[in-house]
């Protein structure tokens, strides 16, 4: 993480950013389900924050949960705030560039991979760079195959 980052004022971010993607990094929006731009398979590279650029989720992590926003079972360590959110009558887990503070989506604890967990991120919030590939995930370690003993119930003449 670079020091000399200096988060941009909000009238910057506005001129810079989209309405939509303003009001989803900076007021916690949520864009619609289907609409963005991440949502179906992408080419490998880096997620990186909109907003300050730094890198947050790898595309070896990403996967499709059917939900309508881009999904990741994982973020690159430190990259991602974490924090309790009860806004509109649900206990979530909101999360937020580790950076800049801006508002990426929530993390669930029914992701379907090793992780267990689920990144519900909002394409907008999102910049993929193709020119850094992530390094392919390390394989699972193998299911203990140990145990399966033959059944040796060889019937007795
Ligand atoms: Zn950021």
């Amino acid at each position: 993480m670079t020091q000399d980052f200096k988060v941009p004022t909000e009238e910057e971010l506005k001129a810079k950013l989209t309405p939509e993607e303003y009001e989803v990094l900076r007021n916690k929006g949520t864009e619609l389900p289907y609409t963005g731009d991440f949502l179906t398979k992408t080419p490998d590279g880096t997620f990186a924050c909109k907003v300050c650029n730094q890198p947050l989720f790898e595309s070896t992590a990403k996967f499709d949960s059917m939900t309508g926003w881009p999904s990741f079972d994982q973020a690159i360590p430190g990259a991602v705030t974490e924090k309790a959110d009860d806004s509109h009558g649900m206990t979530r887990v909101e999360t937020t560039c580790s950076r800049c503070g801006s508002h990426l989506g929530h993390v669930f604890d029914d992701g379907p991979t090793e992780t267990g967990k689920r990144y519900c991120i909002n394409s907008v919030c999102l910049d993929l760079d193709t020119n850094k590939v992530p390094p392919p995930r390390a394989p699972k370690p193998p299911a203990d195959t140990e145990e399966t003993v033959a059944d040796l119930t060889t019937p007795t003449v």
